[in-house]
């Protein structure tokens, strides 16, 4: 009989897993509450991505004079990205459910939990349904954390789930934190023309990123007109009856008040452990409340029952979700012990899809320095390369990090256009330890931006 493996949400995590493990030969079960392809499609990656696109859209009407036409002022119609964002979410929704049928998988619509180690019941629209499995994957991902302090109400007092895009475009939006979420909020409410203030706790927003990153989206962040009030943390929200710009008063620990017509917290999130019977699975929580994991493979304290994605509480972004997920179906189906290697969370590339857009990969330049480690660093400014003069943008650097003596890639950070693209470049050698002059030697296309990288690596 096939291993039954029985999937407790099918976000990034739990989709990969499920597809990796039913082409390996396990009888899969996907257990799904809401979207298949989960909180990543319908409330965080793609609807955030898609704003941003349409942001994007509308700066470059403003600045279209600089390719030699008319600039205009673009103005959104809400009712029509909410539509496109729908349409896109949709789309993902059917094409993620199709490849889990192609490939065998039972997808089981409602609301699962523990009700032993080896068994998974699950409310559905027609009823209770109880599921034994050989093993079990938790990746019931993540949620907003709400502090005490708020009470989000979908309208003005908003998470990041309320925000696709709201019912009007906030007069003015105060985004309550400055990490990777945060940033990229500012950004899209900026790009579609709301005034933003930013209440960052520290005195960088990004306050985890190299500061040489952060201060180039400082720069472009004030140049824009975003307001960012350091050193600041917000402790209280009050309503002050008016309907405008002044609707919210925002109180800060240190006496500072911040008026605004719309709050968007970005506090970060917590995991979705609770209600899902892990105690009658006999698996522990750790201090921070994530399911203990022993040993490489995200197995719980309970061998059989592993955690995958922001419920594993290691680095909470979607491509790691579904990397565990494959690396999890591997260590199910007895694979680990031939061609594996573990997944080395220092390796992930990451971005920021802001303007200029970020990313990064591998050891940050500051923790080199930190540590004493000797290390070679070279930058190039976009400002040399042609087709940034061509597509009329030529902000930000490609930076690479490599090792003195071997010539090893040991990381990288673009601030600009298509970082998000380029960085994939240097997260490939990173990973592979290639070195420079592995990029050197390679033909790229002219004119490209990829060129960029082999002048870094020069
Ligand atoms: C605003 C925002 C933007 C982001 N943008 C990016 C980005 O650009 N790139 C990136 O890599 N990461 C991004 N992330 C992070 C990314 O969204 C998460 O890391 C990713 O969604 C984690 O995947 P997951 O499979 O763990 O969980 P999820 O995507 O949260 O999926 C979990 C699924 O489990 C289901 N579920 C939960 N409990 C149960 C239950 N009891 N029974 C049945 N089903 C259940 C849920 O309905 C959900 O569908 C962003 C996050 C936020 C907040």
């Amino acid at each position: 009989m096939a291993l039954r493996f029985v999937i407790l949400g099918g976000g990034p995590a739990g989709h990969q897993a499920a597809t990796y493990a039913a082409r390996l030969g396990a009888d899969v079960t996907v257990v799904e509450r809401d979207v298949v392809g989960g909180a990543a499609h319908l409330w965080d990656c793609i609807p955030s991505k898609a704003m941003i696109a349409t942001g994007g859209a509308m700066a470059f009407l403003r600045r279209s004079g600089g390719f030699g036409l008319v600039a205009g002022e673009g103005t959104v119609d809400l009712d029509a990205l909410r539509r496109r964002i729908g349409g896109i979410v949709d789309r993902l929704e059917g094409a993620t459910s199709d490849l889990l049928r192609s490939q065998g998988v039972t997808l089981n619509r409602g609301t699962g939990r523990f009700v032993g180690p080896n068994q998974v019941t699950v409310d559905t629209a027609e009823g209770p349904v109880t599921l034994d499995a050989d093993a079990v994957l938790v990746a019931t991902g993540s949620r907003p954390r709400i502090p005490d302090w708020a009470e989000p109400d979908g309208d003005r007092i908003l998470t990041t789930r309320d925000a696709y895009p709201p019912r009007t475009l906030p007069e003015h939006l105060v985004v309550i934190g400055s990490g990777v979420t945060g940033v990229e909020f500012v950004h899209m409410f900026a790009s579609l023309g709301s005034k933003v203030t930013l209440i960052v706790s520290r005195q960088q927003v990004l306050p985890a990123k190299d500061a040489e990153v952060a201060a180039a989206l400082e720069e472009n962040f004030l140049a824009r007109g975003v307001a960012l009030l350091k050193g600041a943390k917000a402790t209280g929200i009050e309503r002050t009856g008016s309907d405008g710009a002044d609707a919210l008063r925002i109180l800060c620990g240190d006496g500072r008040v911040v008026t605004g017509s719309h709050v968007l917290l970005a506090i970060g999130s917590v995991p979705n452990v609770d209600g899902i019977g892990l105690d009658a699975a006999g698996v522990q929580l750790d201090e921070r409340g994530f399911p203990i994991t022993v040993g490489h493979h995200l197995q719980t304290n309970v061998s059989h029952v592993y955690v995958a994605g922001d419920v594993s509480g290691k680095l909470p972004l979607s491509s790691v979700a579904s990397m565990q997920g494959r690396k999890i179906a591997e260590h199910v189906m007895g694979l680990h012990a031939l061609e594996h290697r573990h997944l080395d969370y220092d390796m992930a590339a990451s971005a920021i899809f802001t303007e200029p857009e970020i990313a990064d990969v591998g050891l940050p330049e500051a923790e080199a320095f930190a540590t004493g480690r000797k290390i070679r660093v070279t930058k190039v400014p976009y400002a040399s390369s042609p087709k940034a003069l061509i597509d009329n943008d030529t902000r930000g650097f490609v930076k690479i990090l490599s090792d003195p003596v071997t010539g090893v890639i040991l990381g990288g950070s673009i601030v600009g256009r298509n970082a998000a693209e380029l960085i994939s470049v240097i997260a490939v050698a990173v990973t592979n330890r290639l070195r420079v002059g592995d990029i050197l030697d390679s033909l790229l296309v002219h004119p490209s931006l990829s060129e960029l990288l082999a002048d870094a690596a020069e």
